[in-house]
């Protein structure tokens, strides 16, 4: 019997088969090194925990409002607001149990079979994913190193058409850690207006930004908030990646509409977990300012320690917990790369094609590690590139 022609796409993400085939390394006795998984290192900061805890407690267990406690809406607005300089109100919010169900729910609420989405290669797996189950077109936009993988905007001006529905930003970037310049959001901007495009921001790292930068966003140019979804939740900045919760941040009108297939899909958010949000967010944010010191520590290390690497050339990212080093020279496939590292050097890292055709030629780890795991896993890598024939000299 066969399936629907709009599931028949899915994949599982390289992440997890990656994981899968470290942790049976490690069954058979194998140290491994762990960069594969996108997720923080330290546990959820114990106050939310506490909130959460409590709440069961107290009988918080029922069901809730399908877009999210009225609360918890109004916390989110003000201060996804606050951080972006923009106005939002509750009614604009919608929560999830992640950021995924915010893009998810956004592309299936606008794109027609047919229409043409534009999204990062490489990028975040589940764009292609979901534009494909939405009965979309796929249209990857190769990203420049040298310009802090943000698009390639001459590619971006041959694509984007009248049949352009969407465009999916991702900044700062998974699996490159690249923040997109004012400049190149501005241009997107432009283009996004002439041709009457809504725009997907997947803002999920913008609190794990270094050098004190303050990332972006292309909702807060001039008249792009009424077309554009921002994407963000509490996975990555509280360390919450296992609770699910996230929220988007639309238009009124879609809202509504997202609103109501989360009624027909998922129901709610679990109600305690929103609880637990709601502590995150108005407790004082001093835990996650002292995280992202230690990341952007942990960032430098490894950014140096792999550019020590002869043949290894490691742009310096300035958000999320990604380093996309470039291993062209050494004439192999980034996954031939990959298994070898994992298999001959105990090193668990990703292709860059895990993440689309436009990855190859690099790999991607998480430096969600300790200093001592990095240390290490520079050592490694840099012997085990050693062992590898060097194509430039
Ligand atoms: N967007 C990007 C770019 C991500 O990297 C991730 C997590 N890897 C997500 C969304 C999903 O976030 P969540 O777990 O909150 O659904």
């Amino acid at each position: 019997m066969p399936f629907a022609s709009r599931i028949s796409h899915l994949e599982a993400e390289g992440a997890y088969i990656v994981l899968a085939r470290a942790q049976a390394l490690e069954a058979q006795g194998r140290q491994i090194l762990h960069f594969e998984i996108g997720q923080p290192d330290f546990d959820t900061f114990p106050h939310i925990g506490r909130a959460a805890i409590q709440a069961i407690e107290t009988g918080q267990t029922r069901y809730n409002p399908p877009a999210g406690l009225p609360r918890l809406r109004q916390v989110i607005a003000e201060e996804a607001g606050r951080q972006r300089d923009l106005g939002f109100k509750p009614e604009q919010v919608v929560v999830g149990p992640g950021a995924k169900p915010g893009f998810f729910f956004s592309i299936l609420a606008l794109v027609e079979p047919g229409d043409e989405v534009i999204y990062p290669d490489p990028g975040f797996p589940s764009y292609e994913a979901t534009i494909r189950v939405a009965g979309g077109a796929p249209i990857p936009i190769p990203l420049r190193e040298e310009n802090n993988f943000s698009f390639d905007l001459d590619a971006f001006d041959a694509c984007i058409n009248e049949r352009t529905k969407l465009i999916i930003l991702n900044s700062p970037g998974n699996p490159t850690g690249g923040v997109m310049p004012l400049e190149d959001l501005m241009h997107i901007a432009r283009k996004v207006q002439k041709y009457n495009c809504w725009v997907v921001s997947d803002e999920i790292y913008a609190r794990l930004a270094y050098d004190g930068l303050s990332v972006p966003s292309i909702a807060s140019l001039p008249g792009m908030m009424e077309r554009t979804i921002i994407v963000d939740g509490f996975s990555k900045t509280y360390a919450m990646t296992g609770w699910r919760l996230g929220f988007a941040i639309m238009p009124e009108r879609l809202a509504e509409r997202v609103g109501l297939l989360i009624t027909h899909s998922i129901g709610c958010t679990a109600t305690f977990t929103q609880i637990a949000g709601i502590e995150a967010l108005i407790a004082p944010q001093d835990m996650v300012a002292g995280v992202v010191a230690e990341y952007q520590r942990r960032r430098d290390r490894i950014v140096d320690g792999l550019n020590a690497i002869a043949g290894v050339l490691c742009q310096k990212p300035q958000g999320a917990f990604y380093v996309f080093p470039n291993v062209k020279s050494f004439g192999l496939s980034s996954k031939e790369i990959a298994r070898r590292l994992l298999d001959e050097a105990g090193v668990a890292v990703l292709a860059g094609t895990d993440f689309g055709a436009g990855g190859e030629g690099y790999l991607r780890l998480c430096y969600a590690a300790s200093m001592e795991v990095i240390e290490k896993a520079v050592e490694k890598t840099g012997a085990f590139f050693k062992t590898v024939e060097y194509s430039n000299v």
